[in-house]
């Protein structure tokens, strides 16, 4: 099976050596620290190193804006827990990110779906719909956004942190793809935008530029709402794991993070421009399809009347798959839409698994 399913990392990449050595280190100078219970608000040491990561890129950040959570799929448990109560109005991109629908849903969130193109959100409509809805939160991933691959440009960024302002919601910005991008100029957080300064909560993570495995997240949000996530992380975890912690703090103190992301994006470059090399022909004629600068994901669309889901049997049987997009929608689901992961097969496994996806479809 060639899976262009699943939102992993390619597990060759992960820098197990250095990671090791990080925890052998941590083991033997510090173990019983390493060992013990620790603060909910996370590893001092790891606090600082992430602060300085984010100054680094032009968000000037105290190590104690900072809260370390176990992914930062927890980020979005404790931000929910912290803001929404059932009944209370969620806006969300469509197509969304569905662990984060589903987040949103549990706590009983109305969730009003905000309409995008092929460059995210649209401000028009977001200020539509904010004028209508009360909304406690916006959930956006702007860079490299899972499922669709895209990423929102700086005037629509600037433009939905007034819409926050004017209409006092909070913006949630879901980072955690941003520092893979394989071509074009990094676009700057909603976060250092000034109008949402004071009610933007940025969300990064380790999955995605070192392993997933650690579950190792971040959350940077004003003090007030920081405290009330700390307040429902005691409720949930008390802290995230400390030796995990200490062995990121050790291998981001020994090892320069920056080389590894480089190495990661130019494997993952190679496998974006083999899938977008190889889609024309393996999509039905009149299929459209992005072109992400970086990230894991190209959003495609099959011509009207095909329906990705039924046909992803006939991929299967092919030994190829994907995943449809209509489960990422809240709002009209579009029946004939599919995301394409590039990052876990060698371009050569990428033409193949295209070549099968061309007779699935014929
Ligand atoms: N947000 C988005 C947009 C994601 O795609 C993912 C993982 N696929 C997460 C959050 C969760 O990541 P983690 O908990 O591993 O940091």
């Amino acid at each position: 099976m060639i899976s262009f399913a699943g939102g992993l990392p390619a597990p060759e990449l992960f820098d197990v050596d250095g990671i090791r050595a990080a925890y052998d280190g941590v083991l033997a100078d510090s173990g019983r620290k390493a060992l013990q219970y620790s603060t909910t608000e996370g590893d001092p040491e790891l606090r600082t190193a992430i602060a300085e990561r984010l100054a680094l890129r032009e968000l000037p950040t105290d190590p104690a804006d900072l809260l370390v959570t176990t992914g930062s799929q927890q980020a979005l448990t404790l931000l929910t827990a912290a803001l929404v109560s059932p009944g209370d109005v969620v806006l969300v991109e469509d197509p969304c990110y569905l662990a984060a629908l589903q987040a949103f849903a549990f706590a009983g969130a109305r969730v009003v779906p905000v309409p995008t193109d092929d460059q995210g959100i649209l401000p028009a409509a977001l200020e539509e719909i904010a004028a209508r809805e009360k909304a406690t939160l916006l959930y956006v991933v702007p860079t490299f956004q899972n499922p669709t691959g895209r990423t929102l440009p700086a005037d629509r960024r600037a433009a939905v942190a007034e819409a926050a302002a004017r209409h006092g919601f909070w913006i949630v910005e879901d980072d955690p793809y941003g520092e893979l991008r394989y071509e074009g100029e990094r676009v700057p957080w909603i976060a250092a935008e000034p109008a949402g300064a004071d009610r933007t909560v940025l969300l990064g993570s380790f999955s995605k530029i070192l392993a997933p495995g650690l579950r190792l997240g971040w959350l940077r949000a004003p003090v007030g709402l920081r405290r009330a996530c700390v307040i429902a992380k005691q409720a949930s975890d008390l802290h995230t794991s400390t030796v995990d912690q200490l062995a990121a703090a050790r291998y981001l103190r020994d090892n320069d993070l920056d080389v590894h992301v480089a190495r990661i994006r130019a494997a993952y470059r190679e496998r974006r421009d083999a899938m977008l090399a190889g889609l024309s022909g393996a999509l039905p004629e009149g299929s459209g399809w992005n072109r992400p600068e970086g990230g894991m994901f190209v959003w495609a669309t099959l011509p009207a009347g095909h329906d990705a889901t039924t046909l992803l049997k006939a991929a299967v049987g092919h030994g190829v798959a994907y995943v449809p997009g209509a489960p990422f929608s809240s709002g009209e689901p579009d029946p004939a839409a599919i995301r394409l992961a590039f990052t876990t097969h060698s371009p050569d496994e990428i033409r193949e698994g295209l070549r099968r996806l061309a007779k699935a479809f014929a």
